[in-house]
């Protein structure tokens, strides 16, 4: 028998859709996909080169296991230009991708029975590597009237003596909404008192529209700091998913367990990557705010078409590339005979019948819900739109 605890972890829901629509776009069938978790931008020039220079310079052999001094020192003054806050490079722990990142910290963190708790609608991953590292993920209801953002008071109803951390992802994957700063105050407080970690998931801190502004708890004061690990990295903000580099900056303690860890199940992050990484962080950022720009466009167009749809509902995203829509009004219909009784069934029946692949969002602890991706092409959005339209005014 292979081990129990592996067998209860559930494969990644978001992939099952999607294996459906390679499959489908591989029988040459016109899928039109909102299910991408990445940017669909090249990795920019000056980036890609930098890997070019390592590659041909050598920089092939393994490098320290929480990641080169070069490359921690970016991250340190990337963190002191963008969020005003002073780390030493001992306190930096480079990872293959924040996923790995956010495994390290489950796994210096934890002792089995520890309670982690996790705001829904949640990334799917959070629960289950928590449940890997032999915790309990508590999950905090949210209120979309409050933007799916967790209360002091449901904080305060699920602390128990077990509490050990909380996840916090602002702008949140899979809501699109941002903490205040305000808000944050508040949770950093009521963290602070009770000794509980804040795990802040910032992958999509350049992903920002409008007025908004996204925030670190670890600014508030020494101790908010002390408790706050920062989560980040390069996939999102620079078009690098592929390239595996992620970073994490905490008190020196944790970071110190983490790089004993990465040590014996990573050795090091891929080395040319980390070159890679430098010349992102280092580089010109003008890179950053062109794909922010797109991705607002097609944001904006989204959103307004989307809430033009009868039984269609949805808050405007704030961050990210995505945005949330409530098909809860469709539950209970039907599809020629067929009935729609989750957003899974509303996701399996648009993408057989209008090949529009959306992901439901079950795996998010959101049953109501499905997410749409705006990682796609303008006339991808448009035309995708135009499908789920017609999808939704034939429920019956
Ligand atoms: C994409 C994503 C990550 C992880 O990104 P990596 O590619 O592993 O660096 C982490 N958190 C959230 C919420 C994400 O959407």
């Amino acid at each position: 028998m292979l081990s129990k605890k592996a067998l209860s972890i559930n494969p990644s829901p978001t992939m099952a859709i999607d294996s459906k629509a390679k499959e489908m776009k591989s029988q040459g069938l016109d899928v039109i996909g909102f299910g991408a978790g990445e940017p669909d931008f090249d990795t920019p020039e000056h980036i890609r080169e930098a890997a070019f220079k390592a590659i041909n310079e050598g920089h092939t052999r393994y490098t320290p296991a929480a990641g080169t001094l070069e490359l921690k020192e970016a991250v340190a003054a990337k963190l002191k230009r963008e969020n005003r806050l002073s780390y030493e490079t001992n306190q930096i722990v480079i990872s293959n991708g924040a996923k790995h990142s956010l495994s390290n910290i489950f796994t210096a963190l934890l002792n089995p029975g520890d309670e982690v708790m996790i705001p829904v609608p949640y990334w799917v991953t959070y629960p289950e590597l928590v449940s890997l590292n032999d915790g309990v993920p508590v999950v905090l209801e949210t209120a979309e009237d409050n933007s799916f953002k967790v209360t002091i008071e449901e904080l305060e109803k699920n602390t128990s003596s077990k509490a050990k951390a909380l996840v916090l992802n602002s702008p949140c994957n899979p809501t699109g909404q941002i903490y205040s700063e305000e808000e944050l105050h508040r949770i950093a407080d009521f963290c602070s008192k009770h000794n509980i970690y804040i795990i802040s998931d910032e992958i999509y801190e350049h992903l920002i529209y409008g007025d908004h502004r996204q925030t670190s708890t670890a600014s508030f004061s020494e101790k908010a700091k002390e408790i706050t690990i920062i989560v980040n990295g390069v996939s999102k903000s620079y078009a690098m998913t592929g390239w595996r580099i992620g970073y994490t900056a905490s008190a020196p303690n944790i970071a110190k367990v983490m790089s004993s860890i990465q040590s014996h199940t990573a050795s090091n992050p891929n080395a040319v990557a980390q070159k890679a990484a430098v010349a992102a962080l280092n580089g010109p950022q003008e890179c950053v705010e062109e794909m922010r720009i797109a991705f607002d466009k097609r944001r904006k167009y989204m959103y307004d078409q989307v809430i033009a749809i009868p039984h269609l509902h949805a808050l405007e995203p704030q961050g990210t590339f995505y945005m949330f829509v409530s098909v809860k009004e469709t539950i209970g219909k039907t599809f020629n005979g067929r009935s729609v009784s989750s957003s899974d069934d509303f996701a399996s029946l648009l993408l057989e019948n209008q090949k529009v692949a959306v992901v439901p969002g079950t795996g998010f602890g959101a049953p109501n819900f499905v997410r749409l991706s705006f990682a796609t092409s303008m006339d991808n959005i448009v035309e995708g739109l135009k499908r789920i339209g017609s999808f939704v005014g034939d429920l019956k």
